[in-house]
């Protein structure tokens, strides 16, 4: 049944591709065709959005309270965020360490028009989309009541109140407390529902990629420079993220669990797809938490927790772009990044890749504290998102295979502290 699913998955998303670009060389697709995919297209995500907001809850509360003991809390707690921290450190590290060596687009000249740059808009000032604004704009979402939250899908202040809450009762009820019982009712029901809506993903996984697909071939940019400096870049992430995905994350899971790459990818293959064609680690949080405890044998305890919480705050596919994008667009608006820029960069794409919800195109929102930080113009997220769209699609899923190994090696340690 699961091996029938990830096949029914793959098929279904290569013929929405395939018939998305039959139809657009064809001129486009019949209204009542066009219309009926975005129907569908449009159902799947909003069934998906409808249980995001008391998944997250819920799965993360019963993770911390079904961990009984604050002692095993902090250690798991830890753990997690030490690893998240780590590996997000690693993308952002390997992007601008490969941008000294590699930066294609410097072959051509930048763009004309830098005078205009006001590069005093810089570092560090407190207002919008400087360190203390953005931080405050991340705390004002953080600390915000929990139906509230849950309500607006303010995926930030869900995951603080679950922390909150769940540390609150560990510490504060017995454990007995009916209340424990409750929570974990709620989560058994949310589940039951997320199986249902996983087997519709064939369907809703063929829509999306009709329309990406579609779209990728209509309508086209013009500036020939300009697309080649992008194609550059585009070609560098893309290859980063690959090396990030295919060689650094399979090695830290071979030195946690021993296991071979090969095996590790294609037992994630299917989280993996649905973050592709999704472009959102938070819709493919089920398939995600199914994957870990089912084909990787992952403690529920450790997956409610650390899955959900790096599906927020870990996102090393993230972090990597947004390094990479403020190199690049620096080099565009002819800003020279000194040592301390480029350590700005660093920091600032962390701290945004944390801050940036599990969302498409969430990198957008996150770029801006990096580019303010460096005097690069906002316009200038303009030029990326002519190859944001495509390049969501495998950054997410670094973001997701960074989640999944993370609770591989969070597992291993919580089980190496039970013996
Ligand atoms: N789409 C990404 C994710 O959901 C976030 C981003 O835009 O980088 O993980």
């Amino acid at each position: 049944m699961i091996r029938n699913l990830t096949f029914q998955v793959f098929l279904a998303g290569l013929v929405g591709l395939t018939l998305g670009y039959y139809f657009e060389t064809m001129g486009g697709s019949p209204p009542m065709i066009e219309g009926g995919i975005i129907f569908l297209k449009d159902s799947f995500l909003a069934i998906l959005r409808m249980l995001i907001g008391p998944m997250i809850f819920f799965s993360l509360l019963s993770g911390i309270t079904s961990l009984g003991s604050i002692v095993r809390l902090k250690t798991l707690g830890g753990a997690t965020i030490g690893y998240y921290f780590f590996t997000t450190l690693i993308a952002t590290f390997l992007g601008l360490l490969a941008v000294f060596f590699i930066h294609p687009w410097t072959d051509y000249p930048p763009l004309e028009n830098v005078d205009s740059i006001s590069r005093s808009a810089a570092l560090l000032q407190p207002g919008d989309g400087s360190l203390f604004g953005v931080l405050g704009s991340v705390a004002s979402q953080a600390f915000t009541n929990p139906i509230a939250a849950i309500a607006s899908l303010n995926i930030l202040g869900i995951v603080t109140n679950a922390i909150l809450f769940g540390i609150a009762a560990t510490i504060a009820l017995p454990e007995k407390n009916p209340f424990f019982e409750l929570v974990r009712a709620c989560n058994a029901l949310i589940s039951k529902v997320l199986g249902w809506v996983i087997l519709l993903l064939p369907i809703g996984i063929f829509a999306i990629l009709f329309e990406f697909s579609s779209r990728t071939n209509s309508g086209e940019m013009d500036g020939g420079v300009l697309i080649s400096q992008l194609l550059d870049f585009s070609g560098l992430v893309l290859g980063l993220t690959l090396f990030h995905g295919l060689i650094v994350l399979p090695f830290i899971a071979w030195l946690a669990v021993s296991i071979s790459p090969f095996e590790l990818l294609k037992k994630i293959s299917r989280p993996m797809i649905v973050a592709f064609s999704t472009s959102s680690s938070s819709s493919t949080l089920p398939v995600t938490i199914q994957t870990a405890e089912r084909e990787l044998s992952v403690d529920p305890k450790v997956s409610s927790f650390v899955l959900p919480l790096g599906a927020t705050i870990n996102m090393d596919g993230t972090a990597l772009f947004e390094a990479l994008a403020a190199i690049f667009l620096a080099y565009l608006y002819g800003i020279e990044l000194s040592t301390i820029l480029i350590v700005t960069v660093f920091f600032m794409a962390m701290v945004a890749s944390i801050g940036a919800p599990g969302m498409p195109s969430a990198s957008m929102a996150g770029m801006q504290m990096v580019l303010l930080a460096i005097g690069v113009p906002l316009e200038a997220i303009a030029i990326l998102l002519v190859v944001e769209r495509p390049l969501d699609t495998i950054r997410t899923s670094l973001n997701v295979e960074g989640d999944i190994v993370g609770a591989l090696v969070v597992n291993r340690y919580f089980k190496s502290q039970a013996e």
